[in-house]
């Protein structure tokens, strides 16, 4: 089945008793017993419940693996995966990570003894070099938040394979209409589901997806034993987001397009980072690994100054002031104060992310009214 069919059908049947089209909210935190020991494959609502099996297979289906594991947010989900670490372990990380990630990495998992390094994943050469005897986790994201670098899935897949380390790809930033990383080799896909894949900004979800039988038991384990399981209504707004899915990232890409040549030829714009630009240098990568180069846009000001920055970012109507990203509207943020307060500013500034810094996430309006904002917001400063 063709991506374009499995974000409608995968896992998805009409309702056994009703024959409703649309996958039931099953609201209910039990099942009644046929007898002792015999039930119909649902026993209590924290270990199992049919509206998220049903999403579960979704994902499953439109990452190419075998096992969806949805947990109650993004950071949820990474929180699942890290527990598959022992103290002592280390994790290599990207090191422009979503702000929300770092935190949890060095705060929360440090305390437990899981180790880290962040390195520079577009040179695949420092991510060789930086391997340790107790490197057992590589965390990919890619395209990177805010900069929109590109880590080459497939060649750091090999590496880590050659050294036994489990390989994590985030791919909310892509979703799986761009980008399928388990066919590139990686053996643990994460989403923030809240983003694209719910695509309306009406939900907070994550999810893990995986090939291996024994890597999907230990995130059952997690999600049951843990229990940071998403409800039921929850899992269906997803899956109603999932059904556009294409048509949407399709659209905010080409409209991403647009945008980033407008800003590449605007005065008041020192800098665009857009992987889509031949001159990005990860575009071949991006190229290779992506169907399409994405829907968010980072740029950087001639003035570099919060208070400028501030201007431009007051100054749109369109574009709402807003965390987050993927949805249907378009967002703008300011990455060194919203998304990636929680890193140190030297660390910020090692990769570029700057007080002027401003990221935007482009949704599905019409590209001129986009354009006809910013230009507006531009004439602020
Ligand atoms: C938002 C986000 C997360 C965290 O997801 P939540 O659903 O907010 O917990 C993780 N990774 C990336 C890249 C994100 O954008």
């Amino acid at each position: 089945m063709k991506f374009e069919s499995k974000v409608i059908h995968a896992g998805i049947k009409p309702d056994p008793s009703t024959g409703a089209i649309m996958t039931p909210i099953f609201q209910t935190s039990t099942y009644v017993q046929d007898g002792v020991g015999k039930h119909k494959g649902f026993e209590y609502a924290r270990t199992g419940n049919p509206t998220r099996s049903v999403l579960e297979e979704n994902l499953a289906a439109l990452e190419n693996g075998k096992y969806g594991i949805c947990y109650s947010s993004g950071l949820a989900a990474m929180d699942a995966v890290m527990q598959m670490l022992e103290p002592g372990d280390e994790i290599i990380a990207t090191n422009d990570l979503y702000g929300g990630s770092y935190r949890q990495i060095t705060k929360v998992h440090h305390r437990y003894g899981i180790k880290s390094k962040f390195v520079d994943m577009s040179r695949v050469s420092d991510v060789k070099r930086r391997f340790g005897k107790k490197t057992k986790m590589i965390w990919i994201e890619t395209p990177t938040n805010p900069m929109l670098n590109i880590v080459d899935i497939k060649a750091i897949s090999k590496i880590a394979k050659e050294k036994g380390a489990i390989v994590v790809v985030d791919n909310t930033f892509a979703s799986p209409y761009l980008q399928t990383p388990l066919d590139l080799g990686a053996d643990i896909v994460v989403h923030s589901a809240t983003k694209y894949l719910g695509g309306h900004s009406d939900v907070i979800l994550g999810a893990a997806v995986v090939k291996k039988k024994a890597f999907a038991d230990q995130l059952h384990f997690t999600q049951n034993a843990v229990g940071a399981i998403p409800g039921p209504q929850d899992c269906f707004l997803t899956l109603r987001g999932i059904k556009t899915l294409h048509l949407r990232v399709e659209r905010a890409c080409k409209n991403a397009k647009k945008i980033a040549k407008y800003l590449q030829r605007h005065p008041k714009v020192s800098k665009v980072y857009y992987p889509g630009f031949k001159e990005h240098p990860g575009h071949e990568i991006a190229k290779a690994q992506m169907r399409d180069f994405g829907a968010m846009v980072s740029f950087d000001l001639v003035q570099d100054r919060i208070s400028v920055a501030k201007k431009v970012l007051q100054g749109t109507h369109m574009f709402s002031l807003a965390e987050s990203l993927g949805g249907v509207e378009s967002l703008i943020g300011h990455p060194a104060t919203m998304t990636h307060a929680s890193i140190p500013k030297p660390e910020r500034l090692k990769v570029g992310l700057t007080d002027s810094l401003i990221r935007l996430s482009i949704g599905v309006e019409h590209a001129d009214d986009l354009m006809e904002d910013l230009e507006n917001a531009f004439m602020e400063i």
